[in-house]
């Protein structure tokens, strides 16, 4: 961010507020544009123009310049903590990790040697015993190798912590990076050949050895990519559903030592275990039997480098850099080293961070005013599903009946995490990233066996985002978000709920969605529709994947309609509810026409300008390639096409861009 002296500052906040005291401001428009043409770019395309994407980010937008307010604000917080010897407990903890990460100098005269104890463990592995063995003593890292043991709610009584494994295992993003065979996936593929020769020759191997190494290990992880499910395949729970018993998990991959990998973590062998993908779990246990020692020593290595370059010396960082973020998302420069040690620092120790935050950055009253909003979506629902007439009375009971259990969570979670366990030495910024990385996974494994603990949260208080978890059916807010423009106590409530109330009602559509709606109120996985409401529920999603299956994003390219189908019933849904609730809590009221707005309009406004954002075409296409979320512009464009409500604030006309056919309009709700 430039900086200004602090009057200009000030000057710059008062003519803000004052043009923005309706929440919407004008000067973000591009009136050069139709509503009904192309509503984002209308509300936003002025914004879009004069905000370049930086250099050292993939997007930028609003989402982006709240969260890099945040990153300003921990700075404060944490250069104080790192400044102050007689701070203690968990002010000491993050104050000394900021410190470690900060102490460049340090890491760099360490070069390599944090990964010296490590590399010479696998350098000595002789047989497949040995192998064995120091896989499983990897139960206590979170990223090197598969198979991980994790905490997840047993599927049929969600109350109940089991151990789930997983797959894992690939470097590259998404499994289909390693299958696609156009250009620009071929040309990842060779870039990822050449940074793994790179980082290996940066170990000290000879660029003969670091090329054949590079071969290996792309030969081994796509062996790995072709057991994995695709990223559609994933959205199905019944799909990752396998509940076995301990002898069932040794019999898929007898060559693995599970006996040991569970008394590592100190998880009983009699607690029942959901394996979620078995063929990963095979193809892993072939290349227990049958891949040479060899090929398994140079993958761990590259697995080891690829995990912790980015705590390294600078070598390593700029290569972990170079592919990591400029090849895959088009990143043009590094972040001044604060924003990664502040990003670090609440990636590693969030919840310490995250409490420091909200005690600074988050009025009680945000809470009082999120619940109300929260309590007037939730309203809205019930009246639809009561009101829908396509749901048989069962299936409308049952719906309700998850409405009511809905556990809106806000600001911060009830009960801080207990970071005692990690010692944290303000020594070495590896090690002290490993103590946390360690304590990370003996709390997710201390969970194992027993009662699910429904306060835990699994985003950090100054996160801008908010989520839904299906098998606890609650849905976070958390503080980072609760900020203007996604909420903003001062402006007029057709604003609100624009903005947050959409983000309300997107994440409670998340409990109706393509996944979601397969678990019931109690976060169960259970079919609670009748047959033929889930044919009429599949029609309308099926609604939501052949329009963005069929919206041409650029150059030819689409979303995949099957993955984003759940984020954008989401926000069809919520935008409809949000706007309901809005119309609801104006009581039959006319909302007053502000600055030439109707509150009709105002609210359409404020959803959009959430979505402005540029955002790199490299980005672009990673998100096409691997995110359920739809791009900013379709979020907004192919949801409002479908609204009849903002047709109307609008005057927008059948034959205009943004007015699907009403017979082709999807409807959630
Ligand atoms: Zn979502």
């Amino acid at each position: 961010m430039r900086k200004l002296p602090a009057f200009l500052l000030l000057a710059a906040l008062c003519l803000a507020q004052s043009g923005t005291r309706n929440g919407i401001d004008r000067s973000m428009f591009d009136t050069t544009c139709k509503p009904c043409d192309d509503f984002w770019r209308y509300a936003t395309g002025a914004w879009l123009d004069q905000h370049p994407i930086p250099a050292e980010r993939a997007r930028w937008g609003k989402f982006d310049e709240l969260a890099e307010a945040n990153l300003e604000r921990l700075k404060t917080i944490l250069d104080s903590a790192a400044a102050d010897r007689s701070a203690t407990g968990d002010r000491k903890r993050v104050g000394d990790y900021y410190a470690s990460c900060m102490n460049t100098a340090a890491i760099e005269s360490a070069g390599a040697k944090p990964l010296h104890p490590m590399l010479n463990r696998i350098a000595a592995i002789k047989t497949q015993q040995d192998l064995v063995a120091l896989l499983v003593s990897l139960g206590l890292d979170d990223t090197l190798a598969p198979p991980r043991i994790n905490d997840v709610s047993d599927p049929s009584n969600a109350d109940q912590v089991i151990a789930g494994v997983g797959a894992g295992g690939l470097s590259l993003p998404d499994r289909d990076y390693y299958f696609r065979t156009d250009t620009r996936s071929q040309s990842i593929r060779d870039e990822f050949a050449a940074h793994v020769q790179k980082m290996m020759q940066l170990l000290g191997d000879a660029p003969e050895t670091a090329a054949s190494s590079a071969k290996t290990v792309l030969a081994f992880e796509t062996s790995l990519a072709n057991a994995t499910l695709t990223n559609v395949d994933r959205r199905d729970p019944y799909k990752r559903i396998h509940k076995m018993d301990f002898a069932a998990l040794e019999a898929l991959a007898p060559a693995y030592d599970w006996k040991g990998a569970f008394a590592l973590l100190h998880v009983a062998t009699t607690v029942p275990v959901n394996v979620s993908e078995p063929e990963f779990l095979k193809a892993f246990n072939h290349q227990l039997q049958e891949a040479p020692l060899d090929t398994w020593k140079t993958w761990l290595r590259w697995r080891l480098i690829h995990d912790r370059a980015q705590y390294l010396s600078q070598a390593f960082y700029d290569e972990w850099f170079h592919f990591e973020r400029t090849v895959l998302s088009g990143v043009a420069a590094q972040q001044p080293r604060w924003k990664v040690c502040v990003s670090s620092t609440d990636a590693t120790l969030g919840e310490a961070l995250g409490r420091l935050y909200v005690e600074k950055h988050f009025p009680p009253e945000a809470q009082r005013r999120m619940q109300q909003l929260v309590a007037n979506l939730r309203a809205a629902l019930g009246e639809e599903l009561q009101s829908a007439d396509w749901l048989a009375p069962e299936t409308r009971q049952n719906a309700l009946r998850k409405l009511a259990s809905f556990d809106p969570r806000i600001g911060y979670p009830s009960k801080w995490r207990d970071y005692s366990g990690v010692k944290v030495t303000r020594g070495s910024y590896l090690a002290d990233k490993q103590a946390a990385i360690e304590d990370e996974r003996r709390f997710t494994a201390s969970k194992i066996g027993k009662k699910l603990d429904r306060t835990e949260w699994s985003m950090t208080t100054p996160t801008v985002n908010a989520y839904y978890t299906s098998t606890r059916n609650s849905i976070t807010f958390p503080a980072g978000i609760l900020q203007a423009p996604f909420f903003d106590l001062e402006a007029d409530d057709a604003v609100n709920y624009g903005a947050i109330g959409v983000v309300i009602g997107h994440e409670m559509g998340h409990g109706f969605d393509d996944q979601g709606s397969k678990y019931d109120a109690d976060g169960n996985l259970k079919n609670w529709w009748t047959d033929q409401d889930r044919a009429q529920f599949e029609k309308r999603a099926a609604c939501i994947v052949n329009q963005f299956d069929s919206i041409d994003v650029g150059g030819g390219k689409h979303h995949t309609g099957k993955l984003v189908t759940g984020e954008a019933m989401g926000d069809l849904g919520g935008a409809t509810l949000a706007y309901k609730a809005y119309h609801r809590s104006l009581n039959g009221k006319e909302p007053p026409v502000i600055d030439g707005l109707t509150g009709d309009q105002r609210f359409f406004l404020a959803y959009a300008r959430v979505w402005a954002a540029n955002q790199r075409p490299e980005a672009m296409e990673r998100q096409l390639a691997t995110d359920p979320h739809p791009l900013a512009k379709y979020r907004t464009n192919a949801t409002l096409a479908n609204m009849p409500e903002f047709h109307k604030a609008f005057g927008c006309k059948l034959g205009d861009p943004m007015v699907r056919p009403p017979a082709e309009q999807c409807r959630l709700w």
